[in-house]
This record gives structure tokens, C-alpha cells and sequence, in this order.
């Protein structure tokens, strides 16, 4: 095999030998993952003996592995209730004692007094001294080893030899060829693969241990940059495919409507945009223009304004004649999304319209009837914005908010929604299949492909996705960052306060209701039963109605109806309830400016990201915010540590990249399942400059030499490629 394949994914061949034997072993190669030569020879060590050289005894610590040519000066079995085996050795420069628990008679043999052996081991600080015990032992005087020795991951029953020789076997019957072109492995100083490959099984004399174990040594380096190399050529791929379909173009109009559009909106606008608002909506603006559809991720700290920046997308979209779909993970944060794109849009004669899960059939079928018409419109609603039966006529735009909140099948499942036919934009679509995995990506790329109109997205996240992780998981986004908060912004002050000053925590409230200030007061997070959880809730609100006469108290939580969760909103935006008891319902996305000041109950039960998300809440309009996370005393390591994050930093990158540290990169993405799979060798954390080179050669690859972007694909990413397109 000329170029072996790479991957795991291959299915066990059946042996259909009968000796048991060997059957045996093929099985425990399979637990180990090993079917085929490449995984044999990608099955790397865990570290190295070094049989290269000779010590001498004098020389020797605890904890080293050492050979010696030794003489035998005595031997004897100690009795016991175990007998052990208890040989001394010497050599010119010092002697040690050898001991085995278990050994065969031939051992004493071997090992009789006079003989000169070789002895290999690691060196034991023991109860009478340094020795070792079970050493290898073998013939003195022989050719001494040239390459350090490997020790394999290994199963039980699977002895290290038979491990090696099969690897040894799988080298020799491959021509491992290289799949990059001398001039691109001198640009980017590789070395060469198969040696490199072969190095990190057989390392020369004298190669730096300390750099192969922690896979910074050259040979390493190669193998890294291959496996880095074939995820940026897929992403580029994926990318690649997308510009391979079509979007609608939403250009300025020759009567410039879609321009005026969007300065109205402008207009109505009760504040200036930041600049950094300025210039995410000048890259939306040049995606949008463009014939494939954008893909774009908006990050943005909590507040810092990222609604604005989607309405104004929604707008270039509606002037263009399309209709544009907003969702969001939660009805209260959809609703919120209704009330002011609704507010925005009105003097605009732009017709908002809602859907959610609550809704009846009956007050569906008019929003349906309208989302049939391929008339420009802006819907806003949750998930059942993605329900079968739901058809837009006319679709150009979705904005997905807390785009983390959904699942890759969802959002998959929305711009499936907005395929139309290239022709005749105004008729329905053809109904879409329900529940796509993310496999699914791939086909709906290829099937897609020029025969229809995809909508362009714009996701939004107040979760700032540190760079290692975007370029290697997220490459095929592009992403606009506001940096910036909209000016008069006073950062948040975060106060821990133990539970038990809960009448002065009362007092502050009260004061700052006097002070005509709002308050949000968060129940604690009960995992383990929702109705425990909203029992505190309604406890909390009970106690709070008692203790603070003349504040009116609201109450919202997760098993309202919509209805009743819509009128609390209303009333507490309206400034009717000034004191509002909130589950966990309220994270994302509320915006109630006037509202100050927030309580959380139990703060050390919250997750951080969740506490940043609930904190953000307040800090949104020019007044100073104050968080207080009361604690119950006795707090775990982990619950202070993150406590203190919070109370130290008001910066979302820094806590998100502490959480990143805390739960890891899948868990992080919520890309578990194809995420970490992926990279095997390298290390994003780690290897973080070598994504940058990887990048920049898979351009160079894609751009000079495909055929090479090609081969090399095949053999690191065969059947895995689709994981990636997320
Ligand atoms: P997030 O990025 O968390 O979704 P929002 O879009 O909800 O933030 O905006 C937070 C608050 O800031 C809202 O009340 C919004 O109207 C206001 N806002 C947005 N942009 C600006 C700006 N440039 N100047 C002043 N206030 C702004
Ligand atoms: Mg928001």
C-alpha cells in the first residue's frame, strides 16, 4: 500500500483462521483500535527504556531505568511466607542487589554466583538499599541498542514484544510515502514523514527523551502539523462548498431602497452605534451582497449591543423584498426580541410577526398564511420557528440568538427551512426532514448545490470563543467581534456576601426601590428537581412580598404559561413591578435597563458562563450596576474559585477562557461528539502557533498543489471529513 490510510474507521477484518490463539490477539489489537497498518504504526509509545547505553553501578538514583553489565557475587533465597530470589551483583564501580518475588529454576542457573549478566531495570530505593527488582537479565557483552527502546499502550494479555513486532511488521510492509513535496516541507522546516513517523517509534541514541514525551521533538512536530494540515484543508473545503451555493443578493435596489431602509432605521435609533457596532455592521453588510450565503458568527460581551447590529441585517434583507427569521433559546428572550424589533420596525411599515411553541393551532394559521406569501417580512419566535409545517415563501436572513443555546441539528434544521427554488422565488418549499443530524451536513452541501437559494445566517453569542478553538472548529464561520461597550457604561460591581446577612441584603433592596431602581432577584439553581426549584421560587416571593410592604414583587419561572411569563415581563420593563423573583429562565438575553441591581441566591451552584449571562442582565443602562452572589459558607474549591472569577472580572473573554480551562474544549463548543475526536496528535492548547502554519500551508495546498491537498486528506481524514462541518 503506496499510501496508507490513516484512520480509525476502518472495520475489523475476520480472521477466519481457526487457532484460537491467534484470534485472540487480532481481538485484543482491536481493543486497542489497531485493524489496519496505519493504526499499527500510529499506535505511538508511551514512553522509552534506554538500552543504548551502560551505567555504572556507582552512578545509578532512584527512579532511573538502568543496564549494567554485571558480575554475580552472591545469591540466595530468603525464606518467608513468599520465598524471594536475592542475588548481588557488582561491577568495577559499585555493587546492588537484585530481587525477585516469583522465578524458575533456570533463573538460579543464570544467575549463579561468577556469572557475568546484563541487567536492565528501574532502580528501586529499597528497604536494604537501592536494587532492583524483576530486571530483565540477558548475556553480558553484547552490542548495546541503537535506537531507545518503545514501551506501547498496551492491553492485558498483550505482551509488549508481540505489540512491538506488529508494529515493526506493519512498517516494513508499507511504503509510507510522504504526502508533502520537499519544497512545501522546507518552507514549513518539516521533516520528513516516514522518518519522522519511524523516529517516534525508534528514537536514534541520544535523542532528547524529554522532547519526545512531551512532543515537542521535530519528529513529533511533523505528525502534528499533518493532522492540523488535513483539519484546515477540510474546513477549507466546507468552505469552499459553501461558496459553491447560492444565497439571495441583498443589494441596494437601483431606487437605493434597501440603503434607505436601513437609514431609517438608523435614524429612529435612540443612541449612536459604538464604532465597533459600526464595523460588524459594515461586514454583515458586505456578507449579505454577496451570491453564497454568510455564515457569520457575532460575538459580543453581554451588553454589548448586538441586537441593534442584527436588526440593521434584518433590515438590509426586508428592503431587499425577504423575509428574515429570528430565534431565540427562550420564549421570554424571544418575546423581548418581538417587542423591540416590533418598536424598531413599526414606523418603518415592517411587519413583525411571532410564533412560538405556546401558540395555538388557531393563532398559528394566520402567521403561517403570511410566512406563505413571499412578501418581506420579520418573524421573530423559539424553536418552533424550526416545526414541521412551518414553510417560508421568501426566506433571505436568520439570526439565531445564543447561538451556544441550540444544537447543531437545530440550526441545521433553520437553514434547511430557507432552501427556495432559483426560480420563481415566490413558491412554497418542499418540506424539509425533521431532526438532521450533523452528518447530514455534508449531503445537504452536495444536494444543494446550485439547484437552490439558501438563506444567509447570522449567529450571536455573548460567549467569546477563544481564537485556537475558532480556527480549528469553527473555521468555516467567519467572525465579527464587538469589542467595545456603548459608552456611560459603569462596570458591574460583583459583591459575595454570605448567606446569613440576608436582612441587610432586605435593606439594600428596599433602598434602592426608594431610589426608584429595579432589582432581580434569582432563585437558586435546584439540578436535581425542577419542581424543588420552583418551590423556592415561590417561597422566595412569598418572603419577599412580606418583608418589602409598598415594592410590588413579580414572579417568573419556567412552568408559567407564556402568557403569564409575557405579562410579568411587560410589567417589570414598564417599571409596575420593581422587585422581580426570577428562575433561571431570566439568563439570557433580558434587557431591562433600568434595572440595576441583582441578587443570586446559592451563587456557587451556578456554572460560570451561567452567572456572567445572569449578571449581564444588569449593568444596561448609565446608572452603576451592583451583582450581589450570595454564598452559603463552606464553599467546595471549585464554587470559590469561581466566585472569585466572578468578583474579579467583569471581562467575558477572561471568564470564558477560564471556563474553557475548567470543563474543556467539546464541552465548551457543545461540539462533544466531533470536536476532540478529531485531533488525536495535537494539542490546541499546546500547539496553538502550529494551527496558524497549518492554515497558511492548506492555502498554499489548496491554491499550488491540489492533487497533494487531496492525497492528504485522504489519508488523515478518510470518512471523518463531515464531522467537522458544524
Ligand atoms: P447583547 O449584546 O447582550 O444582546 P443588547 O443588544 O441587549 O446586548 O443591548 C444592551 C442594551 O444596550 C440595550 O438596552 C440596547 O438598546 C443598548 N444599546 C445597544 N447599542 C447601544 C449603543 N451604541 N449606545 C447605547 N446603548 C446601546
Ligand atoms: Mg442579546
Amino acid at each position: 500500500m503506496a499510501n496508507a490510510s490513516i484512520s480509525r474507521s476502518q472495520p475489523v477484518k475476520a480472521k477466519r483462521s481457526p487457532a484460537k490463539r491467534t484470534l485472540t490477539q487480532a481481538e485484543r489489537f482491536a481493543r486497542l483500535g489497531l485493524h489496519n497498518d496505519a493504526d499499527f504504526m500510529l499506535h505511538v509509545p508511551l514512553r522509552y527504556e534506554d538500552e543504548t547505553q551502560l551505567h555504572d553501578l556507582s552512578q545509578i538514583r532512584p527512579g532511573q531505568f538502568v543496564q549494567a553489565d554485571v558480575e554475580v557475587t552472591d545469591q540466595h533465597i530468603a525464606p518467608g511466607v513468599r520465598r524471594q530470589l536475592i542475588v548481588q551483583v557488582q561491577d568495577h564501580t559499585g555493587s546492588l542487589r537484585l530481587r525477585w518475588l516469583h522465578f524458575y529454576p533456570s533463573l538460579l542457573k543464570q544467575l549463579a554466583p561468577g556469572q557475568r549478566v546484563r541487567i536492565r531495570g528501574e532502580v528501586r530505593d529499597g528497604f536494604h538499599g537501592l536494587e532492583l527488582v524483576h530486571p530483565k537479565v540477558t548475556q553480558a557483552d553484547q552490542p548495546l541498542a541503537q535506537a531507545l527502546t518503545p514501551i506501547y499502550p498496551t492491553t492485558d494479555g498483550l505482551r509488549q514484544d508481540s505489540l512491538a513486532k506488529a508494529i515493526q511488521a506493519a512498517f516494513s510492509r508499507t511504503q509510507l510515502t510522504d504526502t508533502l513535496p520537499e519544497a512545501i516541507r522546507q518552507h514549513f522546516n518539516l521533516a520528513e514523514f516516514a522518518q519522522a513517523l519511524y523516529t517516534v517509534h525508534h528514537p536514534p541514541k541520544g535523542a532528547d527523551q524529554q522532547a519526545l514525551l512531551s512532543r515537542t521533538h521535530p519528529a513529533w512536530a511533523r505528525i502534528k502539523f499533518d493532522e492540523l494540515l488535513a483539519q484546515q484543508l477540510s474546513l477549507a473545503a466546507a468552505r469552499e462548498a459553501r461558496r459553491q451555493q447560492r444565497a439571495p443578493v441583498l443589494q441596494a435596489q437601483s431606487d437605493g431602497s434597501v440603503s434607505s431602509l436601513v437609514a431609517q432605521l438608523r435614524a429612529h435609533l435612540p443612541f449612536q452605534l459604538t464604532a465597533a457596532q459600526e464595523r460588524v455592521v459594515h461586514e454583515i453588510h458586505a456578507d449579505l451582497q454577496q451570491p453564497y450565503p454568510m455564515h457569520r458568527l457575532l460575538q459580543g460581551d453581554v451588553g454589548s449591543g448586538k441586537t441593534v447590529v442584527a436588526a440593521l441585517a434584518a433590515a438590509q434583507a426586508l428592503a431587499a423584498g425577504y423575509q428574515v427569521a429570528v430565534m431565540a433559546p427562550t420564549e421570554i428572550l424571544a418575546e423581548q426580541h418581538y417587542l423591540k424589533l416590533a418598536a424598531w420596525f413599526a414606523p418603518l411599515a415592517i411587519e413583525v410577526v411571532w410564533l412560538s411553541g405556546s401558540m395555538t393551532v388557531k393563532q398559528r394559521r394566520p402567521v403561517l398564511e403570511r410566512l406563505a406569501q413571499a412578501e418581506p417580512l420579520l418573524i421573530v419566535g423559539t424553536q418552533a420557528l424550526i416545526q414541521e409545517g412551518v414553510e417560508f415563501a421568501r426566506l433571505g436572513l436568520i439570526i439565531l440568538d445564543e447561538q451556544h443555546r441550540f444544537g447543531v441539528g437545530q440550526r441545521l434544521a433553520l437553514s434547511k427551512k430557507g432552501e427556495q427554488p432559483t426560480k420563481g422565488g415566490g413558491e412554497a418549499f418542499r418540506p424539509i426532514q425533521s431532526s438532521a443530524e450533523p452528518q447530514d451536513l455534508a449531503s445537504v452541501a452536495s444536494s444543494t448545490v446550485n439547484s437552490a437559494l439558501l438563506p444567509h445566517q447570522l449567529s450571536m453569542s455573548a460567549t467569546p470563543i477563544p481564537r485556537t478553538l475558532a480556527m480549528s472548529f469553527l473555521a468555516d464561520l467567519d467572525v465579527s467581534v464587538i469589542d467595545e461597550l456603548p459608552v456611560g457604561r459603569k462596570p458591574i460591581v460583583t459583591k459575595l456576601i454570605a448567606d446569613v446577612r440576608r436582612d441587610e441584603i432586605l435593606a439594600y433592596v428596599a433602598q434602592q426601590v426608594a431610589q426608584g431602581g429595579q432589582v432581580y432577584w434569582v432563585c437558586p439553581l435546584v439540578e436535581e428537581s425542577e419542581s424543588l426549584q420552583l418551590q423556592t421560587a415561590v417561597d422566595t416571593h412569598h418572603y419577599l412580598v412580606e418583608h418589602l410592604p409598598g415594592v410590588q414583587v413579580g414572579l417568573v419561572h419556567g412552568k408559567l404559561k407564556a402568557a403569564e411569563k409575557a405579562a410579568v415581563m411587560d410589567a417589570f420593563r414598564a417599571n409596575q413591578v420593581q422587585v422581580l423573583v426570577a428562575t433561571t429562565v431570566i439568563e439570557v438575553g433580558v434587557d431591562v435597563p433600568n434595572a440595576n441591581l441583582m441578587i443570586i441566591e446559592h451563587a456557587e451552584r451556578f456554572g460560570l458562563a451561567q452567572l456572567h449571562q445572569l449578571r449581564g442582565r444588569v449593568g444596561r443602562g448609565a446608572a452603576q450596576a451592583v451583582c450581589v452572589l450570595l454564598y452559603q459558607p463552606q464553599l467546595s474549591a471549585d464554587g470559590r474559585a469561581r466566585l472569585r472569577a466572578m468578583h474579579e472580572t467583569n471581562d467575558g473573554f477572561k471568564i470564558a477562557q477560564y471556563d474553557l480551562e475548567l470543563r474543556g474544549p467539546g464541552e465548551f463548543l457543545g461540539l462533544r461528539q466531533s470536536g476532540q475526536a478529531l485531533l488525536r496528535f495535537a494539542d490546541l492548547q499546546t500547539d496553538a502557533h502550529m494551527i496558524e502554519q497549518a492554515k497558511a500551508c492548506a492555502q498554499l495546498l489548496r491554491t499550488q498543489y491540489p492533487k497533494v491537498a487531496q492525497a492528504h486528506l485522504e489519508r488523515w481524514l478518510q470518512g471523518r471529513e463531515d464531522l467537522l462541518r458544524t
